[in-house]
């Protein structure tokens, strides 16, 4: 039997779906099948390595086959693969709740769990508006969500973000939500800082809030970071103003960590930059580091006491996912959080993130290059056809794809969103990798703008 990447390929196009993939470009755009991985590297079939710059869709935090986390998840397989988790309990359920608790902004007392970060908005979305329902305020059913945000691809998650892209065609299936006008500081005025620029977009926040509050369940955002809506930032003052302004309209707090938790940002949770603890916030992606899908909701003692109660007034919180808690993807979680405490891994990444800052802002430079910002391990260049009036390529050009191949020849895995090119890495990328990507970025940047 052939064991070439062409044969792979080709097995696969005779069956696989592919997620978020127009399928017929993959008779021009090459599959990589990808036979093993380790570190920051992943490799195909035929010995060739490519540097995971994006962590695998933000997933991977300590490389691919981590020793550590191999162990734990491999401990774990030998004495419990799947367990029912109504009316049944495990090991590392209950020691991940501990250490989540723990870590998490001080108050959010209470771990409900899914299996992947869409699911985990559908939890946090229908326990808001239960909570409501169960404290007496069932006309408070109404979710407000900031333009160009992303919470996922099933259809409550779906209705609450706001990415053109993924939404507009399923518009007839989703509730209707309040749109209210991003923070994105990639819009603010020339000499106008990201505070100011964030502040003055608060107003939008708190108008809706003074018109809907009353008919209105939760805000959610994504906290610093619109990821999937292009790396667009925002200074922590929007999470300071919405605190005080939830808590003033009674309204709850969702706070969308899936992308921006587990050190991306800078910080273990990017809400910490604000000093804010949410009334919900939403974990998964990095939660086990990458290994296995697992997701998490964590909130309040009055959130989770307002299910509380005999079963006959049916205010529990029915929600059910099968592999709800998996015992594998809470062991791999565990590990995951041991190696935050064990390796000073925040205060490595300050000193990662300072190399690939200073080394991503020379691409400030290029001609089509409007601006590179960062926040912690997220740094994002946005390509424009005209720099001096910001015009962004038509979408229909696909630029990011031809950075996108042209980064696969090089060996390092980009994947722009749209015009935006960016580096999402693992923790255990080296300096060297650093100057790897970027340079590989800069010559894709160079190729992609030239005609
Ligand atoms: N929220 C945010 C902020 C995300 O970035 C994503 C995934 N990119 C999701 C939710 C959805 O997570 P999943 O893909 O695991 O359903």
């Amino acid at each position: 039997m052939r064991t070439d990447n062409a044969a792979y390929v080709e097995r696969d196009l005779a069956h696989v779906w592919h997620p978020c993939t127009q399928m017929k470009d993959h008779e021009h755009v090459p599959l990589i099948p990808i036979r093993r991985g380790e570190g920051a590297w992943l490799e195909d079939f035929e010995g060739k390595r490519y540097l995971d710059a994006i962590s695998s869709w933000w997933v991977n935090l300590f490389g691919h086959a981590n020793p550590r986390i191999n162990a734990a998840v491999r401990a774990q397989l030998e004495r419990l693969e799947q367990v029912i988790l109504a009316g049944f309990t495990h090991e590392p359920v209950i020691r991940l709740s501990e250490a989540l608790t723990a870590v998490a902004p001080a108050g959010l007392t209470r771990c409900f769990y899914a299996d992947n970060g869409s699911s985990a908005v559908e939890v946090a979305v229908k326990m808001s508006f239960h909570y409501w329902r169960n404290v007496g305020r069932g006309e408070k059913r109404r979710f407000i969500t900031l333009s160009n945000s992303y919470h996922g691809e099933t259809l409550g998650a779906l209705a609450v973000g706001n990415v053109e892209l993924y939404k507009d065609i399923y518009q007839p299936l989703l509730m209707d939500v309040i749109t209210v006008p991003s923070p994105d500081c990639y819009e603010r005025d020339s000499g106008e800082s990201w505070a100011e620029h964030t502040r003055r977009k608060f107003v939008h926040m708190e108008a809706a809030l003074q018109r809907h509050a009353h008919e209105t369940a939760a805000v959610i955002l994504e906290p610093l970071v619109q990821c999937a809506g292009g790396m667009r930032m925002y200074d922590p003052v929007y999470l300071t103003l919405l605190r005080a302004a939830c808590d003033r309209h009674q309204v709850h707090l969702i706070a969308d960590e899936i992308a921006v938790g587990f050190g991306r940002t800078g910080t273990m949770f990017a809400c910490e930059q604000a000093g804010i603890r949410p009334d919900l916030m939403c974990l998964s992606k990095g939660l086990t580091a990458g290994y296995l899908p697992l997701s998490a909701v964590l909130t309040t003692e009055p959130v989770y006491a307002a299910f509380y109660d005999e079963y006959v007034t049916l205010n529990a919180f029915l929600h059910s996912h099968s592999f709800t808690g998996n015992p594998l993807a809470c062991s791999a979680a565990l590990a995951c959080l041991e190696i935050f405490r064990s390796d000073g891994v925040l205060e490595r990444n300050r000193a990662l993130s300072a190399r690939l800052g200073e080394r991503a802002r020379a691409l400030q430079d290029h001609p089509h290059v409007a601006e590179v910002r960062q926040r912690g391990m997220i740094v994002a260049a946005e390509l424009v056809r005209d720099k001096a009036a910001r015009e962004p390529y038509p979408w229909q050009q696909r630029r990011g794809l031809a950075i996108y191949r042209h980064a696969l020849s090089r060996g390092v895995l980009l994947r722009p969103v749209g015009n935006v090119v960016y580096f999402m890495p693992p923790y255990v990328i080296t300096p060297e990798e650093i100057d790897l990507m970027v340079e590989v970025a800069r010559e894709g940047i160079e190729l992609a703008t030239c005609a």
